[in-house]
């Protein structure tokens, strides 16, 4: 399954301009349903011709199964690059579990693992017990077949907003269990008989971690936040709202200190983000019911930072 653009709703000249460049430079992933995975997933056919300069990335980057073994360093935009030396997020810990772990999607820089453990620790004491983590990167990171323009590059990852249960789930459970859906079926507000306070803290959570830059969220999510906020709010800053993410958090962390070659997301502006033009929009006719628009083509290797290029055939 593939991502779709949106079309631009209605307003001026600068603002349709503004959203655009958002929807490239965002990149986030959105709108999208949830696939199954498999516990007996096929390998990738060989491609016949894997140097053709028109093979899209994700072909290539698809088919990579381990991460070099370089140090661990991130090359480029989230939604435009790579990852060398990649870890692991193991797949079970104390209080986390890894979905779908056909994808062999649990790959990061070490300090996205590290953020992962840390909030997985965390958990518990908000009132959540534990993760269930959904894609972070590929092996090598790059383009991805299904599901993300962005989590290219290890810093990204998708929290499912389904605490862990209180037993280890089979290989089955995780490649088909479905996450909940916490916004109502009208897309106006979250659904008050699956959301929690829980909810609500563990994305708080994630949110206060220093190494967080953002966190994208369905709309209904967001006005759900910074209703139950109280007083303490700067941290609803980093939520940006985004189309989907309504059974998912993503979060994004920063370029890492040892990642010279990582571009970072531009500064945020603005206030915490409740009202206005950052969320009051979102619930129009036009951005809830977006007309899909041609997709864009997919990256080839030319479209990524050179040092991708490398990175594909080192060992
Ligand atoms: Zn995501």
């Amino acid at each position: 399954m593939e991502t779709t653009r949106l079309k631009a709703p209605v307003g001026n000249v600068a603002s349709r301009v503004a959203l655009a460049l958002a929807l490239l430079l965002l990149a986030a992933d959105f709108a999208m349903a949830q696939d199954k995975g498999s516990v007996n997933p096929e390998p990738l056919p060989p491609l016949a011709n894997p140097n053709d300069p028109t093979t899209p990335a994700k072909e290539l980057f698809g088919r990579k199964t381990t991460p070099t073994s370089a140090a661990a360093h991130t090359i480029g935009f989230y939604s435009r690059g790579c990852i060398a030396g990649a870890n692991a997020l193991p797949l079970d810990g104390e209080t986390w579990q890894v979905m779908r772990q056909s994808r062999n999607r649990n790959w990061g820089h070490p300090n996205l693992v590290r953020f992962l453990e840390r909030l997985a620790n965390q958990a518990p004491k908000v009132g959540w017990r534990g993760l269930l983590v959904g894609d972070m990167s590929q092996p090598r990171g790059g383009p991805m077949y299904t599901g993300h323009f962005s989590h290219q590059v290890g810093l990204d990852a998708d929290i499912w907003l389904t605490p862990m249960p209180d037993r280890k789930l089979t290989r089955q459970e995780r490649e088909e269990m479905m996450s909940t859906v916490v916004v109502a079926e009208d897309g106006k507000d979250v659904d008050p008989k699956v959301w929690t306070s829980a909810h609500a803290a563990i994305i708080r959570a994630a949110a206060k971690d220093p190494q967080v830059s953002r966190i994208f969220a369905n709309p209904a999510i967001k006005k759900a936040l910074c209703r139950e906020a109280g007083r303490d709010r700067a941290w609803l800053r980093k939520v940006r709202v985004w189309f989907g993410h309504d059974y998912h958090f993503h979060v994004r962390i920063y370029c890492p200190t040892d990642s010279p070659a990582c571009t970072p997301d531009p500064p945020l502006v603005g206030d915490e983000g409740c009202s206005g033009r950052d969320l009051d929009r979102w619930f129009t006719d036009a951005f809830l019911h977006p007309k899909p628009t041609k997709e864009k083509p997919p990256l080839r290797m030319a479209d990524l930072p050179a040092a991708c290029r490398q990175l594909l055939s080192a060992p």
